[in-house]
């Protein structure tokens, strides 16, 4: 009888397509969005992918953009704005990670465009209204409802490339969401559910996944529970822990999935003792865990998933600058944050060590 019973709950339109084969359907969600001509974005690596999802829609596709990068920078969004509108494109069909949704969200804003995703990773950007554009090493965010895609098409046979390590990071970084939505400021009750179901589904199929990647039916768990994450991401306000890799991957640069994964025991661990219901929900989710946050980190060590900030390139003498960004404009979290307790969680987490409060 402890949970909060005063709540604002606002969702988010969303249509969702899930299940092994998905992509099939695709041209017909096409057609219901209304559009006609789709420009169809990918990150490199993926160009195949792209170009097989453009001869499924056949005449729907205008053409294949193959070049989105890692957090949007702002001359690749222009390009590919400028190729939606040389194209004559009424829409964008994004296939990929966090990139090429990320792409497809700054041409919905600029072009006002409507975009489908069909999402490859874990990373949960197609669930949210918040948009992203790096500029001279400086990443702005915003939040608007036009990029918000208009269907997402989860097909889990489109994530058995996906390989291991990036599996474990990006399943860690939706599982980042989840745990931050159960202390968010505006968190409500279909959130939490949404939240302990999708940490529960990720922490049971990642090990599988991890252990073969071929897997079709743990993929299919992890895509779940990676879309009910990526929807708590969208619905809510996230806190400390996102504050702490916003600033770790704008500032020093380092790689997105791996820095949630290191920072997120650490920080949980932080606010562990402010957010007892988090902790209950959690517990229930990680297996009836006493210490949500030690399960993570041993989940993290069990997919074999980097431990440690030094590990991915951060040197000790940038912890200082990182607490002073974490501590620079205040947002909500459940613990007071303080330079003390920032600190020490970042030295932490730079060394491996294991999480405490
Ligand atoms: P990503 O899209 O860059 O993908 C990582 C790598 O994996 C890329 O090289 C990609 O080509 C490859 N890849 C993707 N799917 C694959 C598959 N199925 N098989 C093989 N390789 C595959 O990274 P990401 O972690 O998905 O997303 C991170 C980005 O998304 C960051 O820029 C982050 O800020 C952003 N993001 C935004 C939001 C939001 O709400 N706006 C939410 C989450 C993440």
């Amino acid at each position: 009888m402890s949970q909060a019973r005063t709540f604002t709950y606002q969702s988010l339109p969303m249509r969702v397509v899930m299940g092994p084969g998905v992509l099939g359907r695709l041209a017909d969600e096409i057609d219901s969005a209304g559009l006609k001509r789709v420009l169809v974005l990918c990150s490199p690596p993926q160009q195949a992918l792209g170009e097989a999802v453009a001869e499924l829609i056949g005449h729907r596709a205008v053409g294949v953009h193959p070049h989105a990068r890692m957090h949007v920078p702002v001359e690749s969004a222009t390009a590919a704005g400028d190729r939606a509108a040389e194209l004559g494109a009424d829409g964008c069909v994004a296939v990929g990670g966090g990139s090429a949704i990320g792409l497809g969200k700054a041409i919905a804003l600029q072009h006002d465009l409507k975009i489908i995703a069909v999402p490859t990773t874990y990373a949960g950007s197609e669930m949210t209204s918040v948009w992203g554009l790096t500029e001279n090493s400086h990443k702005r965010t915003g939040k608007d409802p036009r990029v918000l895609p208009v269907s997402v098409l989860y097909d889990p046979e489109l994530t058995l490339s996906l390989p291991a390590a990036a599996s474990a990071t990006s399943g860690m970084n939706a599982i980042a969401h989840a745990v931050e939505a159960l202390y968010a400021p505006d968190a409500s009750p279909v959130i939490n559910l949404m939240a302990e179901e999708g940490v529960r589904a990720l922490a049971v199929a990642l090990p599988a996944v991890v252990a073969n990647g071929r897997d079709l039916p743990a993929r299919t768990e992890a895509q779940y529970g990676a879309w009910l994450c990526g929807a708590c991401l969208g619905a809510t306000t996230m806190s400390l822990h996102h504050k702490l890799c916003h600033a770790l991957g704008g500032t020093l640069n380092l790689p997105h999935a791996e820095t949630h994964t290191v920072v997120l025991p650490h920080a949980l661990a932080y606010n562990q003792p402010a957010a007892p219901e988090a902790v209950a929900s959690l517990g229930r989710a990680l297996g009836g865990a006493a210490d949500p946050a030690t399960a993570l980190w041993d989940l993290a060590r069990h997919l074999d998933a980097p431990g440690s900030l030094r590990e991915l390139g951060m040197g000790e003498d940038d912890i200082d600058h990182i607490v002073e960004q974490a501590l620079a404009s205040p947002y909500a979290n459940p613990r007071q944050v303080t330079a003390e307790g920032i600190s020490g969680l970042l030295s932490r987490a730079w060394a491996g060590e294991p999480p405490t409060a």
